[in-house]
């Protein structure tokens, strides 16, 4: 297993957004983390990178027990994170956002700067331009292009369809699914549940910071309670 998250308590002050949350993540696989508003979906992206500390349990990567390791640490020995909202660096240029993604890595970063590029050509054709002045989608691009430049061995990803175009979302989910076959697992926050479901292989559930279900993404998207509940009945199914 390359991700094992085993039963993680983080609290908020006296709150406690995660209760004992256990997931797995194997080589090779596309997982997603599905859920209504606050399910706790940033909060277990966020202690896994190293952004929220745990108040119980444990993280282990790569044989790694990695729970009370720093981030910068957690991004060397290859776990990066796409975070929800972008958070690109409005007053560098494209290329200046993607070498700030970098910054952990020793060497030349050229590969993985080719590597992004072929990946999202928009990026290509804009890197001298402010991020700032990007679009909504092609900022998302860029916040997964600046994680990918760790050559991360698990891309989180929280939420890479908010706030896009229909036919954006679909773009952006066709890379997701490419940057996997090349090789990078892939965990994945989405509010859209229809969409994240076609994409993983498998899902959790969550729900006010318990896990509620997991399963297949195949057999989640057609479990009568996640329909119910995540895809709108019977319409958000094709
Ligand atoms: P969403 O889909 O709305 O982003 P989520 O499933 O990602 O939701 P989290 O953002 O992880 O949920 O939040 C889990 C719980 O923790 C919620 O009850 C939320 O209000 C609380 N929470 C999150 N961030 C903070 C914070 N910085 N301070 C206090 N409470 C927080």
């Amino acid at each position: 297993m390359l991700l094992e998250v085993r039963d993680i308590h983080v609290h908020y002050g006296k709150i406690a957004a995660l209760k004992g949350i256990s997931l797995d993540v194997a080589d090779g696989e596309i997982v997603a983390l599905i859920g209504a508003n606050g399910a706790g979906k940033s909060t277990t992206l966020k202690t896994i990178s190293g952004l929220r500390p745990l108040s119980g349990g444990q993280i282990v990567f790569d044989g790694q027990d990695i729970s009370k390791l720093a981030g910068h640490k957690r991004v060397r020995l290859g776990i990066g994170q796409a975070p929800e909202g972008r958070g690109i660096f409005p007053g560098m240029t494209v290329q200046e956002n993607l070498l700030m993604g970098a910054y952990a890595r020793k060497g030349s970063v050229s590969r993985e700067l080719a590597t992004v590029y072929e990946l999202f050509p928009r990026l290509a054709e804009r890197k001298s331009q402010y991020g700032g002045t990007m679009s909504g989608g092609e900022q998302q691009m860029l916040t997964i292009g600046r994680a990918l430049m760790t050559n991360p061995k698990v891309l989180l990803l929280d939420e890479p369809s908010m706030g896009l175009a229909p036919m954006l979302v679909a773009q952006i989910f066709e890379i997701i699914k490419e940057i996997n076959s090349r090789g990078t697992t892939v965990l994945l926050v989405e509010q859209n549940a229809h969409q994240a479901l076609q994409l993983a292989h498998r899902a959790y559930v969550l729900e006010t910071g318990r896990i509620f279900k997991s399963a297949a993404a195949s057999e989640l998207l057609h479990d009568p309670e996640v329909r119910a509940a995540y895809l709108g009945g019977d319409l958000g199914v094709s």
